[in-house]
């Protein structure tokens, strides 16, 4: 069975075609800039050489289509004709509290996803558009929905509860959701199979341009750190993580600007951007604070303590921890991130094995030491795999 993942960004669509066979990637690629001058796909198949075409993509369904080219072209393509394709699995941030579990999307899942665009205006409706580009062009395919939220929708009501009026919860469903749930689920599932340990108390920090943190027991949500939106927590490349609302207010008043548009700046000129005025890139920030920028050192000082503070209310949370597991970008590349996080884990009888640690770059290892009290493992997060065995069990 091959199914085909679509992730769909507002201007970007990522796509694998997996072989669920054996799970391996037939091909995959990026189409971007969509509805922007110059747009390109970049088509990777496996074993071939990488294919790239520019040329306008007004919308998805152009990107899909061009994506089915790729995939059937007769020099670049790893199928002969669309009926290889078993089924198309989504990656959909929000639809509240109606859909969480990975469902086959029928006319009721895109309303819900529709009604569900306040909560994720940037996410939700370039999902949606996805969805139906695929219908357009595949007629009468299963699609399948795999929820952002899955994971965090399982977390006690204790840690998805914000205190708050009540009637805000029941009127309006505000609640705490988490998001990155694939990536969660993917790498603590993965961490608990490492450690041979169903019941496995296990921290993963997902670390990438968005970030967030999660505590799992044997793969089951405790607490994430992103709430209602994927805002909340830890300080990202343009999200600003945790902050006072009163922050709000008082900038509004004084700014004379809306909540919307403060919204705006919580959301894509903040975090390390914002903090440093250079760039959301972590790497950019990095050589910054080499070359002596004291923003730039100030904002990476104030990420690495947000990820160890978060840690440590975490091990609270689980009453002990057998793993912590780093994962995306700058998780799964930056051993000197990795490396200062951990310093502040010595409380925990963390040791990091540097050596370890320093070969670890975007692969699967164990980097403490083996008297470590702790295991710190890097594990590369694979959401595409992830929603495909979520679509399998659906088809
Ligand atoms: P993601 O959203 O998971 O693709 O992660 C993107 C982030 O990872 C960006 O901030 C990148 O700067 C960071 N990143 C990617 N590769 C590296 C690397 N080799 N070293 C440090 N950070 C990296």
């Amino acid at each position: 069975m091959k199914v085909l993942v679509i992730n769909c960004g507002s201007s970007s669509l990522k796509y694998q075609l997996i072989d669920m066979e054996n799970e391996s990637v037939l091909a995959k690629g990026l189409c971007e800039r969509i509805g922007i001058e110059g747009s390109a796909l970049t088509h990777k198949p496996t074993g071939k050489d990488k294919y790239v075409v520019e040329t306008a993509m007004p919308d998805h369904s152009v990107a899909v289509k061009l994506v089915l080219d790729a995939l059937m072209d007769s020099e670049h393509g790893v199928i002969e004709n669309a009926d290889e394709i078993t089924a198309i699995g989504h990656r959909v941030l929000h639809a509240g509290t109606v859909y969480s579990d990975a469902t086959l999307v029928t006319e009721d899942v895109k309303k819900v996803v529709r009604d569900c665009f306040d909560l994720g205006p940037l996410h939700n409706p370039a999902n949606l558009i996805g969805i139906e580009a695929c219908e357009e062009a595949m007629p009468g395919k299963p699609n399948v929905a795999v929820f952002d939220t899955a994971f965090g929708m399982n977390m006690p009501q204790k840690a998805a509860m914000y205190g708050i009026p009540y009637e805000y919860y029941e009127k309006y469903s505000i609640r705490r959701y988490g998001f990155h749930g694939t990536s969660h689920m993917f790498v603590s599932g993965e961490t608990c199979k490492m450690l041979g340990k169903d019941d496995a108390k296990v921290i993963v920090c997902h670390l990438g341009n968005g970030a967030s943190i999660s505590a799992s027991i044997g793969g089951k949500c405790v607490d994430t750190s992103m709430g209602l939106t994927p805002l909340e927590g830890l300080i990202m490349g343009t999200r600003s993580g945790d902050v006072d609302p009163a922050v709000v207010q008082f900038i509004c008043n004084h700014e004379n600007i809306s909540v919307d548009e403060m919204l705006t700046i919580l959301n894509k000129k903040s975090g390390l951007l914002g903090m440093t005025g250079i760039s959301s890139d972590f790497r950019d920030v990095r050589k910054a604070s080499e070359e002596g920028n004291e923003r730039a050192a100030l904002a990476l000082d104030a990420y690495r303590y947000r990820v160890a503070k978060y840690i440590g209310s975490y091990v609270a949370a689980l009453n002990g921890v057998d793993a912590i597991t780093f994962t995306a970008g700058v998780g799964e590349n930056s051993w000197e991130m990795r490396s200062e996080i951990c310093e502040y884990l010595g409380y925990l009888g963390v040791e990091v094995d540097e050596e370890k640690n320093k070969a670890a770059i975007g692969e699967q290892a164990v980097i403490s030491t083996p008297d470590s009290k702790v295991k710190i493992i890097v594990l590369p997060t694979n959401e595409e795999l992830a929603i495909a065995r979520e679509t399998v069990k659906l088809v």
